[in-house]
């Protein structure tokens, strides 16, 4: 099964340098009369992966050409992003069919390897079979791609099926379009902001007074946000982190999915508090029925004067979970490897192209419109176990019923289970629980009152994140899950320090191993964990260290 690891393990080279004159032609029409500029890059390499098949060296080349970039700059770029398919010694393939397998724990729970083995049986070599990170529909596991087109709790025969039939283009949900939207009173707030009631000090309070925190995973207090970049030196940008990766987590796709202009207003509320001058989405390539729809709804925005000549320019990202990490979200926002970058400075103060940033998960930012409406006090009166808020829950695995679960923060494990998912799948008997998806740790079952919020989990060794609670049974062992996630972490690794590039692969090593070395385990941990310069590699040591702590009895 084709898998490359992000780091770069077993690459070939491009063969020569010289452009092409076909290549150099085919890529200026494909570019047409768009601007040369190298933040464009990864637009322009979806362009021609879209119109070819795959990245053929020779277009590479007359791209760097055509940009006034460097072929290494190119070619770093086209190799780190897992959707894209450099096509090293092959000519273009246009209408070559790829089909993604997602692997990722809540399909691999619903039996994705075997699917996967099964379908590179059946279409191979006429489709391309790749098994892939997490596609963000863990409640209807398992999900496979076929070209743009999902199959959810997807059999052999449906993704077959699919293909026979040539069914590879995004399907659009139902959703709550503009004039649905403006219907029910849309827009109202965003209006009454830009003509000054409530105003931008008035907005900031409002926030701050919710307690609304930064729902992607970090937990940053989304008022004390707004107040400083407002009070950094223009111009100011505004980016929205729609590239939800972390494995178990599906929240923003359900918001964007069914009510794409709370999403919206929410953004341009924020824009105009802090007095953004463009506004970025970076939405993750996983999802291209809503990138339809915001290409759709946005020009239906713009149409009615509601960007007021404000800029939103739609980013598309392509298959690479760290770029959900704010920095490298930036990197690939500007045109490279989503590397992460070292903080401080932080992006509120050297944010997009150097300019002070305020960066927003999709989630904070579908609240604001309810919080300014209804006020900061409703929103603060929502929680349970003495937290505050409103919490989305993606809960996938072993429940009768996995979805998004709107909650109030700080609910237990026990009790969403119970009040919100149904309990337990017919003859699963609760076993643990991921509280923060891959990277969150795992917890036992008798571990189930704790508040699921920020701040509660961290004495287990765990964190809450971005929420997505992955539920374990009797029939799952701990010992396979770890290793699910380590090998996650290990292909999704930016490669930048040695501490989570090879502490990965060796904790993988490690892991497959009949017999677990504690000692050694432990240790590579806590070098991974203290010496790593992002979340990612900060955080892959959890699944060992609670496999170890939890789950002795899984590892014997
Ligand atoms: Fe990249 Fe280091 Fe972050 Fe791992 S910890 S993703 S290698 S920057």
């Amino acid at each position: 099964m084709e898998r490359r690891s992000r780091s770069g393990k077993g690459r070939a080279f491009l063969k020569g340098r010289q452009t092409d004159p076909a290549a150099l032609a085919r890529i200026c029409a494909l570019l047409g009369d768009r601007p040369r500029r190298a933040d464009l890059l990864v637009e322009y390499l979806h362009d021609i992966q879209d119109a070819e098949g795959g990245l053929p060296a020779a277009h590479l080349a007359a791209l760097a050409d055509e940009l006034r970039l460097s072929l290494a700059e190119v070619y770093e770029v086209a190799t780190f992003y897992a959707h894209f398919d450099v096509l090293t010694d092959e000519p273009p393939r246009p209408g070559r069919l790829t089909v993604r397998v997602c692997d990722s724990l809540p399909c691999a729970l619903a039996g994705a390897d075997g699917l996967a083995e099964a379908l590179r049986h059946a279409l191979e070599p006429a489709a391309r079979v790749v098994t892939a990170p997490c596609m963000g529909r863990c409640d209807c596991a398992p999900a496979v791609q076929v070209g743009q087109h999902h199959v959810d709790l997807a059999t052999p025969a449906m993704v077959r099926e699919a293909v026979a039939q040539g069914r590879t283009d995004a399907e659009l949900p139902p959703y709550t379009d503009y004039h649905a939207y403006v219907g029910a009173g849309g827009y109202r707030m965003l209006g009454a902001c830009r003509a000054g009631e409530p105003d931008a000090e008035a907005l900031v309070a409002a926030l701050e007074a919710s307690g609304l925190r930064g729902l992607g995973g970090a937990g940053f207090p989304a008022g004390r946000k707004w107040r400083f970049v407002r009070g950094q030196p223009s111009p100011r940008l505004l980016a929205v982190n729609a590239d939800e990766g972390e494995p178990g987590t599906f929240k923003d796709r359900y918001f964007l999915e069914r009510d794409p202009h709370r999403v919206l207003e929410g953004t341009l509320v924020a824009a105009s508090a802090v007095g953004a001058e463009a506004i970025y989405i970076y939405l993750r390539d996983e999802y291209p029925a809503i990138r339809e729809i915001l290409v759709r709804e946005l020009a239906i925005l713009e149409r009615h004067g509601w960007l007021d000549g404000l800029p939103v320019h739609l980013r598309r990202g392509a298959g690479a979970y760290i770029c959900g990490e704010e920095s490298a979200m930036l990197e690939s926002l500007e045109g490279r490897r989503g590397l992460p970058r070292h903080k401080p400075p932080y992006p509120g103060e050297v944010g997009l192209f150097g300019r002070p940033t305020l960066i927003h998960n999709v989630e904070t930012l579908y609240w604001v419109r309810d919080i300014l409406e209804r006020g900061p006090d409703w929103f603060a009166g929502q929680g349970r176990n003495g937290r505050q808020g409103l919490r989305s829950y993606s809960v996938s695995g072993r429940v009768k019923q996995p979805g998004v679960k709107i909650a109030p923060a700080g609910i237990t494990m026990r009790a969403l289970l119970e009040e919100h998912c149904g309990g337990m799948a017919d003859g699963h008997r609760f076993k643990g629980y991921l509280p923060g998806g891959a990277s969150g740790g795992i917890l036992p079952a008798r571990l189930d009152g704790i508040p699921l919020d920020f701040g509660a989990l961290e004495d287990h060794g765990c964190f809450i994140g971005s929420a997505a609670v992955i539920v374990l049974s009797d029939q799952d062992s701990a010992r396979d899950v770890a290793l699910n996630l380590m090998r996650f972490f290990s292909y999704e690794s930016c490669g930048q320090c040695t501490p989570c590039r090879i502490g990965t692969e060796k904790a993988v090593a490690l892991m497959e191993r009949d017999v677990w070395d504690r000692a050694l385990l432990t240790e590579l941990s806590e070098v991974m964990r203290d010496a790593s310069i992002c979340g990612l590699g900060q955080a892959a040591p959890n699944p060992i260290l609670c496999a170890l702590q939890y789950f002795a009895e899984d590892l014997l």
